[in-house]
């Protein structure tokens, strides 16, 4: 088992990608706190985790909360002892609006849970790292943090924020043992993904070019292995990059 007795905190893992990534890593032998906004889905997760006889709680937390996150530091801290894997993968849709029709409100929001959340979290668990001279961070950011035309301007702004914060922690901290990686999914089978096929068909037929996948949407336990991968030692060599998994979508 590739993280046996390591301590993963995931975020937004009631649904899509992050519950994907839960279950895998409790696979894999780590201790999975499965954080969401949504307690009871979050529940449900750990539920099936502990049917598999995986090691799993559920805490509920708002990422644009300064007072949640410390909460769901503070909480995983007391039930295991510390944190050894963060994966920010809580996120939201800007419902596609383009710059000129986009109001505050939204942008706000957006970078609230996108941005500022996984600095948030960053935050809180760097000392807990570097105490220990040891941590791994992933985030999900997206195909849309690496170009320009995925989804509206508030949520690629806020994704290209996470890929430019992900290598300056990765930077800052690789000298106390800390990694810090993220990944750029294409279109995957989520409530989100829902959203992308229903407005960009184009992309959808392009991503079709790169492995015959049709329609083109990939599946949130495709994420979850190179989250895996990113999260155990046989990364140990990559920090601060962004590894984009998209069947090809944005390479033709
Ligand atoms: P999803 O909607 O199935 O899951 C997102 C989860 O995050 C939900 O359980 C939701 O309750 C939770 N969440 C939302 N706001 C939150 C908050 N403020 N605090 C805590 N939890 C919150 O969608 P998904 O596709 O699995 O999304 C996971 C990540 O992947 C997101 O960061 C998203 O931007 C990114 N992403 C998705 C796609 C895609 O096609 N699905 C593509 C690229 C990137």
């Amino acid at each position: 088992m590739k993280l046996n007795g390591k301590v993963a905190v995931v975020t937004g893992a009631a649904s899509g990608m992050g519950k994907a990534i839960a279950e895998l890593f409790a696979a894999e032998g780590a201790q999975v706190v499965v954080s969401d906004l949504n307690l009871e889905h979050a529940s449900k997760v750990v539920e099936g985790i502990e049917s598999k006889g995986g090691v799993a709680i559920a805490i509920a937390a708002n990422v644009a909360s300064e007072e949640d996150v410390q909460r769901l530091i503070d909480s995983t801290v007391s039930r295991f002892g510390t944190v050894d894997i963060l994966v920010n993968n809580a996120g939201i849709m800007d419902n596609f609006v383009p710059a000129a029709d986009i109001t505050d409100a939204l942008w706000d929001k957006v970078f609230a849970v996108n941005t500022t959340g996984p600095m948030r979290t960053i935050r809180k668990t760097l000392p807990i790292f570097t105490e220990k001279k040891a941590g791994v961070i992933v985030n999900i950011a997206s195909a849309g943090g690496l170009f320009g035309s995925r989804a509206g301007a508030a949520y690629t702004a806020s994704k290209h924020a996470v890929v430019g914060l992900t290598k300056n922690v990765g930077f800052q901290y690789a000298t106390l043992g800390i990694r810090c990686n993220a990944i750029a999914p294409g279109a995957v089978e989520t409530n989100i993904g829902a959203t992308l096929t229903a407005v960009n068909p184009f992309g959808m037929e392009r991503a079709q070019v790169g492995m015959g996948i049709n329609p083109g949407l990939g599946k949130p336990e495709d994420i979850a292995k190179v989250a895996l991968f990113l999260a155990s030692d046989d990364s140990s060599f990559i920090n601060g990059t962004t590894i984009t998994a998209d069947a090809g979508w944005t390479a033709y």
